[in-house]
């Protein structure tokens, strides 16, 4: 697949035109019930951890299938090149690993022979990295202890550097450092209510002043009343958090994330002759029984990312499988016409996750006009709508230079995918991350901006006018000293299959019980279930997550 300028064949356009018109005759659609293959084993789902099961597996000397909805192997792992700046990875998914945290991802790493490198975007080796808050840009030594824009109560101001742990000391009485996954449930809140029952927002509200939540909470991803307090609390204080990392800990793949998935998929097909994949294969619906599942499929089609399903005579496949590991986002899950997901007990468990919106803007230029800037960070933490900011680097080939103008996190994303659809910002007034679910039906097609890829990466002016208007803010400069980008592309997580870039746990729910729940969704059926979504907490909305889930389910069910 290319998503390039000039890929927008004949051939594309025509092809998205006849699945568009297919798509509108769902009425004729005929369910075909023969098996048209069996499996030991099915794989839906081509992401790291449907790779990682059909990697485990590959030498069971079973005959597995692998199914994947679109032309796209890698899931949320997504690397692209923009044609100016083709040696640079555009990340447009996973794009970091940590050293010793990513333990089961290095191993398979190691296995695919691919390279491991220091992450340079947004190190802190050559630029402090800035916060830019209320207006104000300031190096993030200035933001954690100096003077800030924010009036702080005299005792908070005492406590300013470690303000987050402070405050979360007072209202729960514990040290935090020992924090476990299980002792985090344990921990209560002054009026005798468990904290996991309350919000991140809700939960400082009680401790905080007003001042100091928004300092503590603008612009950061647990900032949201679907966010239980404990992913806070665990996240900043748990086993991870209480690591220490050094800039030459946090690594990328010279190859491109997406190479972990595809070198692992090839490895796979390349150790049996019964082993296979199918791209472009949704599966809607699951029957049958232990020893026979029988798995509904819609064809699909895919032009420049934007995956279409089909409806015509021909469009489903029925296949045969022994055993299904379903290796697909919680939002694609829930989706599924499978009869045990839709018990009580499982669409609970599913109701205690919340899908996070994320996105990330590219952008290339001739020169690296935000390097001449007084306020040159390599990367900029702001409140404003941009998110995180990062200074991509330099192509060897071309010279050119590529800036992650906007890294966003559930209600900026929203913005940015509203604007960039040419809707209108009051639109999505209050949105906590859930607005593309709200609007039914396609993106509207804004004409894309010159340079910017073609179909559902591209890029509108209504989004670079905003991005342009936030970044002379954040640097300090007038608008019109940012010139117009040679190349770009956006992508947005909010949509099917994905939902989103990661979970978050809802108020009212431990994560014991969510994931021991998710694994195996009807005790009596070998139906298995895995990925990030359904992950351990250390490492929830890390890859390595996804792994961890791979290990368990096969530790038990293989
Ligand atoms: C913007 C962003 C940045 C991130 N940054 C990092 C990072 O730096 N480091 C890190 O470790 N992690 C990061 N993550 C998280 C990481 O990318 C994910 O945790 C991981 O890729 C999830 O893998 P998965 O296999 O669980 O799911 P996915 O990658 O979502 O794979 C699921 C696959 O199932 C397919 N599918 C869905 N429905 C169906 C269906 N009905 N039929 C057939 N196939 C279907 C999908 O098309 C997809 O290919 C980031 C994620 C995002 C979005």
């Amino acid at each position: 697949m290319s998503a390039m300028e000039g890929s927008w064949s004949v051939w594309s356009a025509l092809c998205l035109a006849l699945a568009l018109l297919s798509a509108g005759c769902s009425a004729k659609q005929e369910k075909n019930n023969k098996c048209s293959v069996e499996h030991d084993v099915a794989i839906v789902g081509a992401g790291i951890s449907g790779a990682y099961s059909a990697f485990k597996l590959k030498e069971d000397g079973l005959n597995i299938g692998m199914y994947e909805y679109s032309d796209r192997i890698g899931g949320r792992f997504y690397t692209e090149h923009l044609p100016d700046v083709p040696d640079q990875n555009v990340e447009l998914g996973g794009m970091r690993l940590i050293n010793k945290l990513h333990v089961l991802l290095q191993g398979l790493i190691k296995d695919l022979n691919l390279t491991e490198k220091v992450l340079l975007y947004g190190s802190d080796a050559t630029y402090p990295s800035r916060v830019f808050r209320r207006n104000v840009s300031m190096t993030s030594e200035q933001f954690s202890s100096g003077d800030i824009p924010y009036n702080l109560t005299s005792e908070e101001k005492a406590n300013q550097a470690d303000l987050l742990r402070y405050l979360f000391r007072k209202l729960t009485g514990d040290s935090l450092d020992n924090v476990t996954e299980e002792s985090v449930f344990d921990l209560t809140v002054p009026d005798g209510r468990k904290l996991y029952m309350l919000s991140t927002p809700e939960a400082l509200s009680l401790v905080a002043s007003p001042e100091a939540h928004s300092y503590l909470l603008n612009g950061n991803h647990f900032n949201n009343p679907n966010t239980s307090a404990t992913d806070m609390v665990y996240y900043y204080f748990g086993s991870h958090g209480r690591q220490k990392y050094t800039g030459d800990d946090v690594l990328t793949i010279e190859e491109g994330f997406n190479q972990i998935v595809i070198s692992a998929v090839d490895q796979f097909l390349q150790a049996s002759r019964s082993h296979s994949i199918e791209k472009n294969m949704k599966l809607e619906a699951i029957t049958g029984k232990a020893g026979k599942y029988v798995l509904q499929f819609r064809r699909t089609v895919t032009v420049d990312d934007e995956t279409i399903e089909l409806h015509h005579r021909e469009s489903t496949t029925t296949v045969c499988a022994k055993k299904v590991i379903l290796a697909l986002p919680k939002y694609a899950l829930s989706q599924l016409d499978w009869k045990p997901l839709r018990s009580k007990e499982y669409e609970d468990l599913l109701e205690g996750t919340f899908v996070a919106h994320t996105s990330k803007v590219f952008m290339s230029y001739e020169n690296p006009w935000w390097i001449d800037q007084a306020r040159y960070p390599t990367r900029v933490l702001d409140a404003s709508g941009l998110g995180e900011v990062y200074d991509w680097g330099q192509s060897n080939l071309t010279g050119h230079w590529t800036l992650l103008v906007s890294y966003t996190k559930q209600m900026s994303t929203d913005t940015e995918w509203a604007l960039n659809n040419g809707l209108d910002e009051g639109q999505i007034e209050g949105s906590t991350g859930g607005l593309a679910d709200m609007i039914a039906g396609p993106d509207t097609v804004l004409p894309r901006i010159p340079g910017s890829v073609v179909g559902a990466n591209r890029v509108t002016a209504p989004l670079k006018d905003y991005l342009y208007e936030r970044l002379a803010l954040a640097f300090g400069i007038p608008r019109c000293a940012i010139p117009e980008p040679v190349s770009s592309i956006a992508r947005f997580w909010v949509k099917y299959p994905f939902g989103g870039g990661w979970v978050f746990s809802r108020p009212g729910y431990t994560f014991q019980e969510l994931i021991k729940g998710y694994r195996r969704p009807s005790k009596n059926d070998d139906v298995f279930v895995v990925g990030n979504d359904y992950s351990a907490r250390d490492t929830t909305g890390w890859s390595e997550g996804a792994l961890w889930t791979v290990e368990q389910m096969m530790g038990e069910y293989f």
